[in-house]
């Protein structure tokens, strides 16, 4: 097979990409940093995190919000996060009526 970041051939059965040591098939969306379609508040920054680092939700949400409140950065880093993160693949979050994405 390839590896879908750097096209190179790689092993079938490698969770590794042996050039570029991205990680290759498995569950995208839990192992990396994206926003998800399903469970998000304003763009999903927050509950990408939660899932990439196994966390609750609400305790990024609240870590986020008093980190903005405290300091300031979290009202800059959040913006800049929805711009870098990219969105979760639409193919895997298909629940039955959910909204047809609309990119
Ligand atoms: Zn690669």
């Amino acid at each position: 097979m390839y590896c879908n970041y750097c096209g190179k051939v790689i092993q079938d059965d490698a969770s590794h990409c042996a050039y570029c040591g991205k990680r290759i098939g498995g569950v995208i969306g839990r192992e990396r940093l994206v926003r998800p379609r399903a469970g998000r508040k304003i763009a999903g920054v927050c509950a990408g995190f939660a899932e990439y680092l196994d966390l609750d939700v609400t305790l990024v949400r609240l870590v986020w919000l008093i980190t903005a409140v405290m300091t300031g950065v979290g009202i800059l880093s959040y913006p800049i996060a929805w711009i870098v993160m990219p969105e979760e693949p639409a193919r895997l979050e298909a629940p039955a009526g959910y909204p047809a994405p609309t990119s």
